[in-house]
């Protein structure tokens, strides 16, 4: 029985995670290793909160309650020792994650499921370095966590089906909706979403149409609510390019090969909006999408 769920790392992700198993009644141990991001962690799910009690989302009662479930920590094992279901959501960054589940293996109580957000890094090499592989999986939240109702679960090689269950019940608890796949390059999301968002910059490079005619076929004639160049701007256009390549090298395949346009974009450190940059303009306080002067 999952009561109590430590989730290593306050970023973007984590503090979302945290945030929405605080509301369905878990016990969350928060943990980063830069205490200033806890602080901001739960600044935002306070915010976060309030937003959702003004949309009457969740009462105001239930807020103080959720805020009353979360707790901050910085030591990582003395929180990964309390908890049932541990969700890593720390810097993708492969050598990191190794490092994060060899510790946790070694601290958790051996029936602890051990979770991975990660949106590329294969869940059996995470799982390789444990000696828990059967309880090792992957549970890909999408941004932002409180709103998004998908979850990506990855079984890895050896993931055992019971614990794929557990993780799946766990989900519908968070009222979201789990799917269930298998641990290949890029999962299924990033499989089919990044050619399609490399798709949109090779035409874009090979001249065939402009930023907003491209965008606006996807959203008016595909009904996506955002066009793949703004979106591949939103997710980042590094995060992007490093994902296209998990998926080039990991099935050989050069119809994943990232378009040199993305390459050099990332390469001149023009990164979408967290750099102010990428195929739109970003300035601060203003939601008009605006065309990189490069585009026009
Ligand atoms: P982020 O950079 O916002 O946050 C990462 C956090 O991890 C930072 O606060 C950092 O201090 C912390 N951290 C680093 N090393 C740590 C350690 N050893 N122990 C504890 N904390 C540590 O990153 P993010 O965007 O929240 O991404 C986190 C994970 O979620 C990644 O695996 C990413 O691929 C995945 N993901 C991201 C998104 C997205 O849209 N941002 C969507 C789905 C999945």
């Amino acid at each position: 029985m999952i009561k109590t769920v430590a989730v290593i790392g306050a970023g973007t992700m984590g503090n979302g995670i945290a945030h929405v198993f605080a509301q369905h009644g878990f016990k969350v141990l928060l943990v980063d290793v830069n205490a200033a991001q806890l602080e901001k962690a739960v600044a935002t799910i306070d915010k976060n909160l309030s937003r959702q009690v003004e949309k009457n989302v969740v009462t105001a009662e239930q807020k103080v309650l959720s805020l009353n479930n979360l707790s901050t920590h910085t030591d990582i094992a003395d929180a990964a020792s309390k908890a049932d279901l541990i969700v890593e959501a720390a810097t993708e960054n492969i050598d990191l994650k190794l490092k994060i589940f060899k510790q946790l293996d070694e601290v958790a109580n051996p029936e602890t499921i051990l979770a991975s957000n990660t949106s590329s890094i294969s869940i059996t090499k995470i799982a390789s370095v444990t000696k828990r592989p059967e309880k090792v999986i992957g549970m890909h939240f999408m941004n932002p966590v409180p709103v998004m109702k998908l979850v990506e679960i990855i079984n890895g090689y050896a993931t055992d089906n019971t614990i794929t269950e557990t993780i799946v019940s766990l989900s519908k608890q968070l009222n979201k909706v789990p799917c269930v796949v298998n641990d290949y390059p890029g999962f299924i999301a990033n499989k089919i979403l990044m050619p399609m968002i490399n798709e949109a910059i090779y035409s874009l490079y090979e001249g065939i149409a402009g930023v907003e005619a491209i965008d606006t076929i996807m959203k008016l004639g595909m009904a996506h609510p955002m066009g793949p160049l703004q979106l591949a701007d939103f997710i980042g256009l590094d995060v992007c390019l490093s994902i296209l390549n998990v998926l080039y090298e990991g099935f050989g395949n050069t119809k994943y090969a990232p378009c040199p346009l993305l390459v050099n974009m990332v390469t001149a450190g023009k990164l979408g909006v967290k750099s102010g940059e990428g195929f739109y303009i970003y300035q601060a306080g203003s939601k008009e999408l605006i065309v990189s002067n490069r585009f026009k």
